[in-house]
């Protein structure tokens, strides 16, 4: 399954994802508390904004990096595409540059 994944359809497991790394850990994060249930308060389709608002930075709603490509160039996508369909950070990414260099390889 090829899933295309960008800030929106990441922020869209971030509460879940959230919640399993800190939930019941506040003693070791103060700095987390009450994150969790503002993140769920953000409904199924979050703006990938407030959640970084909530979090204090991007880190969880950033787009990957094309595991083909990333370690040529320094750059960001807006959209990249996950191969295998086993989650944004499981599988993997490649990016649209790549994906139509390998287009262009079956024109030839
Ligand atoms: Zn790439």
């Amino acid at each position: 399954m090829i899933l295309k994944v960008t800030r929106e359809t990441i922020a869209k497991s971030v509460a879940d994802r959230f919640e399993k790394q800190y939930k019941g850990k506040g003693n070791i994060y103060p700095n987390h508390f009450g994150k969790i249930e503002k993140l769920k308060a953000l409904g199924k389709t979050p703006n990938p904004d407030d959640i970084e608002k909530i979090i204090g930075n991007d880190s969880w709603t950033r787009v990957p990096s094309c595991n083909n490509c990333d370690e040529e160039r320094d750059r960001d996508f807006d959209v990249v595409y996950s191969l295998t369909g086993g989650g944004e950070y499981e599988s993997f990414i490649i990016c649209p540059d790549c994906i139509n260099f390998l287009y262009g390889l079956t024109k030839k």
